[in-house]
């Protein structure tokens, strides 16, 4: 059996496992009885919009919802991934190989395609590298804005926040890390709406480390972390 870290809850334990004993994430698309990881099913993306459904376990949500980020998300505000319930946001952060290793690199593909599947995009700008941080997000408010046909949650003012890294609560100085290593591409994308655009990111940014302020990290310093750390 398995080890994992944390309690796994039951809703996670009623979906089926892969070959190494994963439980394979609800959004999964499925072909010839295997799952398709990384490919997510747009059939699940719709009924996790209208149903409320958790992208984790497919189970509906309650009035909180639990996103689950990157840092960069953090600051702007805007994910292309459907809200979780907390404990399944948690086990998420704590046992999923991409999250909880910033080694990890996300998986790519030349064509747009893997295993012969066509890859479902998601909608707005996708940083393509792994953050090494993640950050539940939770909030009873957020819109949900169509871009080209996609989905795109802008969420609203969190209720708590939390920052995790390598199966553990992350420190102070991975999420300065990985906010301060991702920054150049949002100042990049800020940088094509002129000097309005520069200035609503320096307000964004402001707005982050003054919530990561409120939030209690670990202030330790790890040998060879930040050496780690980059993607
Ligand atoms: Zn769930």
């Amino acid at each position: 059996m398995r080890e994992f870290v944390g309690t796994m809850p039951a809703r996670i334990e009623a979906l089926p496992r892969d070959h190494r004993g994963f439980p394979v994430p609800w959004f999964v698309a499925w072909q010839d009885g295997k799952p398709l990881f990384p490919v997510l099913d747009p059939e699940k993306m719709r009924q996790a919009l209208r149903h409320e459904k958790c992208w984790v376990c497919g189970q509906r949500l309650g009035a909180y919802k639990a996103f689950v980020i990157g840092p960069m998300c953090c600051v702007n505000r805007v994910t292309a991934e459907p809200p979780c319930h907390l404990e399944c946001a948690q086990f998420a952060v704590l046992n999923c190989p991409f999250m909880a290793s910033p080694l990890t690199k996300r998986t790519t593909t030349d064509d747009g395609t893997y295993k012969g599947q066509p890859i479902d995009k998601p909608a707005g700008m996708m940083i393509d590298r792994n953050p090494g941080v993640s950050c539940i997000w939770i909030t009873k408010s957020f819109q949900i804005e169509n871009h080209g046909g996609k989905p795109l949650w802008r969420i609203g003012p969190p209720h708590k926040v939390s920052f995790w890294a390598r199966s553990r609560v992350a420190t102070r100085a991975e999420v300065e890390h990985s906010v301060v290593t991702g920054l150049p591409i949002l100042r990049k994308v800020a940088a094509l709406d002129g000097p309005a655009g520069m200035k609503a990111l320096d307000r964004q940014i402001g707005t982050f480390w003054e919530l990561v302020d409120e939030v209690e990290l670990p202030d330790i310093d790890l040998p060879g972390l930040m050496q780690e750390a980059v993607p």
